[in-house]
């Protein structure tokens, strides 16, 4: 059995329809990295697990942390392939798309409303108009603590010849900053609504690419993500940090912190956990594949993402639908003066 694409709608429907397809997924930073605002880690104090109502400080990740470098690994492939302009929105010339026709969709300054990126994951532009992201996520939260999940650096800057003090002056060029540590799972589920078997392969393959989060000047912020299951349903299910304390309770017997956790374990844990509690979501469950299936489906996915026709294909797919969305109702809902008169 693989993944049953006819459970998905045939074309984006106008209304939310109640198709939901939930990816499980764990996240596990693979360098140090640094999910923060303000200068400081992002955490919250919440309960250790669903039955150990004690109280730990979780590292988290914001879910604007998780999908904006998703989005923009899509991004970069659409204009790889030839489906968005290279060009940025110009404000004098208000071009929408360039010479070659190919739509021009800048990020957060202009969006073109009509590519994958702009019909999955939504957009805001003023009164211009606003569609309403079709990728749910939340917060993520770390299996273990603050304390054990974080590591502070001091980043000196020496003076020449490596030394902190010159003619008996120290340096005072210190900073310290805070970096998750590696091996920091956090599983998460994505949920991607009411899209079509296309729109939803192209999510999946941006989870799948993306392997870096958080401040990227450089090539830390390191994040792998593992997919244990597809499951889709007609609701939502669990949250993130029900998920997190379920899968907290399970792994009990094998946490020794300040280690951190066996990621093999862990995804183990959570296959074995996730089926009962899609069962207290209550909500109907068409399919979920995991396992083998599971494994057999993202081989054959990754096959076809190792090869540039194969990435085209399905962007092209994701794009044709994408764009057929945007002629029904996009367009027509801001051509000028038809609401107004
Ligand atoms: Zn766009």
């Amino acid at each position: 059995m693989t993944l049953n694409e006819n459970w998905f709608p045939r074309a984006v429907p106008a209304k939310p329809s109640g198709h939901y397809a939930h990816l499980l997924v764990l996240r596990e930073t693979t360098s140090y990295a640094v999910f923060q605002t303000d200068g400081e880690l992002n955490t919250a104090r919440v309960n250790r697990g669903r039955s150990d109502a004690e109280i730990m400080t979780r590292l988290t990740i914001f879910k604007r942390k998780q999908t904006t470098p998703e989005r923009l690994t899509g991004r970069q492939l659409l204009r790889r392939h030839g489906y968005l302009s290279e060009q940025l929105f110009d404000e004098k010339a208000k071009r929408e798309a360039d010479d070659a026709g190919r739509p021009i969709c800048d990020y957060n300054v202009h969006f073109c409303k009509q590519c994958p990126d702009c019909i999955t994951y939504g957009f805001a532009i003023g009164d211009a108009g606003s569609e309403k992201s079709k990728v749910i996520t939340d917060t993520a939260y770390s299996l273990t603590d603050y304390a054990s999940s974080h590591e502070t650096f001091t980043l000196n800057a020496p003076f020449e010849g490596g030394t902190m003090s010159r003619e008996g002056v120290v340096t005072s060029r210190i900073n310290e900053a805070d970096h998750v540590k590696p091996q920091v799972l956090f599983p998460t589920i994505i949920t991607i609504r009411d899209a079509t078997a296309p729109l939803f392969r192209y999510v999946l393959n941006n989870v799948l690419r993306t392997k870096h989060y958080g401040a990227q000047t450089t090539r830390t912020g390191g994040v792998a993500n593992h997919v244990l299951a597809i499951a889709l349903t007609d609701g939502e299910i669990v949250s993130n940090l029900k998920l997190c304390q379920a899968l907290h309770d399970a792994l009990q017997p094998q946490l020794r912190p300040p280690d951190p956790i066996d990621p093999v374990a862990a995804r183990a844990a959570a296959e074995r956990l996730f089926p009962d509690l899609l069962r207290a979501d209550h909500v109907a469950v068409d399919q979920l594949l995991m396992g083998d299936e599971l494994a057999a489906y993202l081989a054959d996915f990754t096959a076809q993402a190792n090869s540039e026709a194969g990435v085209r294909a399905l962007l092209e797919a994701a794009f044709a639908d994408s764009r057929r969305y945007y002629e029904t109702y996009v367009k027509k809902a801001a051509r000028p003066g038809k609401s107004s008169g």
